[in-house]
């Protein structure tokens, strides 16, 4: 099949017989109820944005020449990792970065795991039949453009306990096999985008500790899996009219509890069955980098349309005190910062030695993991001191549309250099729909943990990403000095 249209993705969700509840109701068709319409809508367009900029986003698939999603690319040369960030730019540009979870960000995982087959494997090729598993489903999840939610995290039951893991009773573990595969009982977070996904995924994350095999689980399976159920969060997702809500009314990409209720997973679809070597492994693959090169395109689009959003709203109220220009500039240096990091990572990718597989560099990209998760909540911050009031006198679609009221908006809501009140109201609604709404704040929750908190993500560069050999023979050749003066 290839790279799907906007109208097949959603014939696949509406012949998806999910157990999804949406508050007390169980949702069958996320196309056309008002909490999931909106999001389903986007993400069509997104299936269809593809088409729309081929040369950007399709690539052949490398066995059957098929149009496929670029974010399923091997990349094997300096050009293809270019050529996939302008498709994920592209590909991002059609929710401004909203939607974190558009298919690409699980896409890019797929590619990375499935490129190293040899990891899954382990050294004596003891999970062959999972490595192959693995390199199948790729297979299928490109041809069929299948769109994939995860969920990796444990529930937190009481956070003195959690990480211990063993005799853990809460979080999805092996409970039994049939003839049929292996059976799965637990509950799992928080699977974003699962009212727009045809399958769930399940694979490494946290180090298991020796003895955990009953939890050392990865596979895939479809969404209509018996025993398979999702709790979605509150909606975010406004009905409004768009130009109420032009956010919230199209990117509510969901997040919902997922509970593995004695459910079977075929043999095929299992990657990993026990092997705790193997899931502490499973970052070998490079999988990560990839992923982050995802999310970091998402998120410049999202800083520069929120740089842009603020000086439009700046401009609109003839707002250049110093204040404002500086908060300005500092957006301006999130955006610029951003952008080096992956052009540096892209410049300096690597080759694999072992199979030709190129790889953004990891040294420019790891520390957007941290920066970003605290700067997203400034962007926001700041879009809020610069718009104050002004993000609340912001008349309705009905309100401007009302004959009565109009000529006083007009008379007593415009904006500085000819800002039509029409104008400025579009501009500071979409502002606080991007700092104020539900949807809002579902993004601030979101861009601080996604890819687990900033502190974890500090901790992790400070214990053994950075290299910090040059800053000890910093400190080194100082001490000499200084020894040397003053002997
Ligand atoms: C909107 C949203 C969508 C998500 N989507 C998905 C998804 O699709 N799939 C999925 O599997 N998961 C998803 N997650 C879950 C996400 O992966 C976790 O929230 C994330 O791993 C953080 O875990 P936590 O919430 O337990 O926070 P923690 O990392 O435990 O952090 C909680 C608090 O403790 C602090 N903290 C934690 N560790 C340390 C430390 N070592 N030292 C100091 N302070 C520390 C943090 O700063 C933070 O304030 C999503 C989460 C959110 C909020």
């Amino acid at each position: 099949m290839g790279a799907r249209t906007g109208a097949q993705f959603l014939e696949g969700l509406r012949s998806t017989n999910r157990t999804l509840w949406v508050d007390g109701e169980q949702v069958s068709d996320p196309t056309s109820h008002p909490a999931t319409r909106g999001g389903a809508a986007s993400l069509a367009a997104i299936f269809d944005r593809q088409h729309t900029y081929a040369d950007e986003c399709l690539v052949p698939d490398p066995e059957t020449g098929e149009a496929i999603n670029i974010s399923h690319m091997f990349p094997r040369s300096k050009d293809d990792l270019f050529r996939r960030h302008a498709g994920l730019t592209r590909l991002s540009e059609g929710t401004m970065g909203l939607m974190g979870r558009t298919p690409d960000y699980m896409n890019m995982k797929f590619s990375g795991f499935a490129s190293a087959p040899w990891v899954w494997a382990g050294a004596d090729n003891r999970n062959e039949r999972g490595a192959a598993n693995m390199v199948d489903y790729q297979k299928e999840l490109r041809r069929k453009d299948i769109s994939l939610t995860h969920t990796i995290i444990q529930p937190t039951v009481d956070k003195r306990t959690d990480t211990q893991v063993l005799g853990n009773k809460v979080t999805i573990r092996k409970v039994g096999e049939t003839a049929d595969g292996i059976v799965v009982r637990g509950g799992r977070v928080l699977a974003t985008l699962a009212p727009f996904a045809d399958e769930t995924t399940v694979y490494p994350a946290l180090p298991l500790p020796p003895g955990a095999g009953e939890y050392a689980l990865a596979f895939a399976i479809p969404l209509d899996t018996p025993g398979l159920k999702f709790l979605c969060r509150d909606s975010a997702s406004s009905t409004a009219d768009p130009f109420d809500k032009p956010l919230s009314s199209h990117f509510d990409e969901q997040d919902a509890f997922c509970i593995f209720d004695d459910v079977v997973v075929p043999w095929n679809r299992i990657f990993l069955d026990g092997d705790v070597d193997i899931y502490n492994s499973t970052r070998e693959t490079g999988f990560a980098i990839h992923m982050t090169a995802q999310s970091t395109t998402r998120a410049l689009t999202k800083l520069e349309f929120a740089y842009g959003l603020a000086s439009r709203m700046a401009a609109m109220i003839g707002d250049h005190t110093p204040g404002t220009v500086e908060m300005l500039g500092e957006l301006a240096c999130y955006t610029q910062v951003t952008r080096n990091a992956l052009e540096l990572s892209l410049e300096h990718g690597w080759e694999r030695e072992r199979d030709g597989m190129w790889f953004p560099n990891s040294a420019a990209l790891d520390p957007m993991r941290a920066l970003l998760a605290m700067w997203m909540p400034r962007v926001a911050e700041i879009i809020t001191l610069i718009g104050s009031h002004n993000l609340l006198t912001t008349p309705t679609r009905r309100q401007l549309d009302d004959p009565a009221v109009r000529p006083l908006i007009d008379e007593m809501l415009h904006g500085a250099d000819g800002t039509t009140a029409d104008e400025r109201s579009a501009v500071f609604r979409m502002a606080w729909d991007f700092v104020g709404s539900a949807l809002a704040g579902r993004g601030f929750l979101y861009e601080r943990f996604y890819l687990t908190s900033a502190a974890r993500n500090k901790q992790m560069m400070h214990m053994g990403l950075f290299d910090r050999s040059r800053a000890n023979a910093l400190v080194d050749d100082m001490l000499a000095r200084a020894r040397a003066t003053t002997a």
